[in-house]
Order: structure tokens, then C-alpha cells, then sequence
């Protein structure tokens, strides 16, 4: 999915889901100030209480945390009463850190029927993405940009992981910071600039 642009120049938004995570979310963060780029990560809220300097860490670089998760369940297989009681203690859990979430990444960006309006409800506009990585996979970079380059161009929103979620396939994320440089150069060569999808389509926090 690709959302209506809100802000004049072109953009692109690097995603991250199931962090933050301690060994990999730090090692991301540095990739992306290498570059100078700044990107919204979708966490599991029990891990953003568990690690909340790396929560602080991330915000203080100019990054958006947004809410994927309080149970890593898809929608489906929930009722739901069930997801509403997870996303409100999602929120409550972002809110104790000072986060007031705009954006939703449902696991595994599966939704049920009525997600749509517990996202209304909760005040969460859903976030898919354009182009997926498949980073859980344990792909090599080569392999990684070739899938997702066909994709990427204005407006386009870049899925990768920086935490190992339910299911992952590998032991680590270390192909996923090294993407992060060739992916944001690729960007750059087509004139989008990495831009945190909150800010780019209007759903940024004030002060953020
Ligand atoms: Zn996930």
C-alpha cells in the first residue's frame, strides 16, 4: 500500500517491527545516523517497557516509535474483545514512556474484519507497507535489495525487522543493518529521502 504524500518533498519510510530488541535495535540505530536517516519502529510493547533506554534512545535520534503489538497474535485467530483489551494495554504501556502512539502495524499486518475500527476506536491509523524486505528470512542484502528495489519510489514504506519475531528464520539481524546503507542510497537515487511515516503522511505527535 502506498499513502498519499503530506509533506512537499518526495519521501520513502524505512520500517522496523518487533523491537526493540537489545542487541540489534542499538546496531540500527547507528546504521541509520551513518547515513542520516530517520525511520519509525513499530514495537512489542512488553519489550519497550522491558528496554526503555533503547525506546528513549530511539526518539532522541529523531525516530518515531509506534505501537505493533502487546501479544505478537494475528487478528484472525483472536476475537475481537481480545485485541482490544491488547491494543489498550499497548497503548497504556507506550503512554508510560511518554508515547502516544498514531500509527498500527497489526502482526504479521494481518487484520480481521473489525480492525479497521479498533484502530478508529483507539485512535491508530493502520500501517501496511509497499515493499517487504522479507528480512526475517535470513536473506542475504543482494537478495533483500533486489526484491524491494522494483518497489521502492515515492511513497513507498520498506518493512524490515529489528528484533527476531515469532517464526523468524534466523538467529540474528545483522543483514538488516547492513541493508540499511545501500537501501537508503537507492532511495536517495530516486529522489526520496527517508522520512518517518508518521511525519510523512500528517499523523506526527506535537513536539515530536
Ligand atoms: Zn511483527
Amino acid at each position: 500500500m502506498r499513502f498519499a504524500a503530506r509533506c512537499i518533498s518526495p519521501w520513502a519510510a524505512l520500517t522496523f517491527d518487533d523491537g526493540p530488541n537489545p542487541s540489534w535495535t542499538p546496531r540500527i540505530l547507528d546504521a541509520l545516523d551513518r547515513v542520516g536517516a530517520r525511520a519509525t519502529f513499530f514495537v512489542i510493547a512488553p519489550l519497550a517497557l522491558e528496554h526503555r533506554q533503547l525506546v528513549s534512545d530511539t526518539l532522541d535520534a529523531g525516530h518515531e516509535v509506534e505501537f505493533h503489538c502487546t501479544e505478537h497474535v494475528r487478528h484472525t485467530r483472536r476475537s475481537r474483545r481480545e485485541v482490544e483489551a491488547d491494543t489498550h494495554e499497548g497503548l497504556q504501556s507506550l503512554q508510560s514512556l511518554g508515547i502516544e502512539a498514531r500509527l498500527w502495524r497489526p502482526p504479521w499486518g494481518i487484520c480481521a474484519p473489525w480492525t479497521q475500527e479498533v484502530a478508529q476506536e483507539s485512535g491508530l491509523r493502520l500501517a501496511s507497507w509497499s515493499a517487504d524486505t522479507k528480512d526475517w528470512r535470513g536473506d542475504t542484502v543482494p537478495e533483500m535489495l533486489g526484491r524491494v528495489e522494483p518497489l521502492l519510489g515515492q511513497g513507498s514504506v520498506v518493512l524490515m525487522h529489528d528484533g527476531l519475531g515469532p517464526r523468524a528464520r534466523r538467529t540474528g539481524c545483522e543483514e538488516t543493518v547492513a541493508l540499511v546503507e545501500p537501501l537508503v542510497a537507492r532511495l536517495r537515487e530516486l529522489g526520496c529521502e527517508p522520512t518517518p511515516l508518521g511525519v510523512a503522511v500528517g499523523e506526527q505527535r506535537v513536539g515530536a
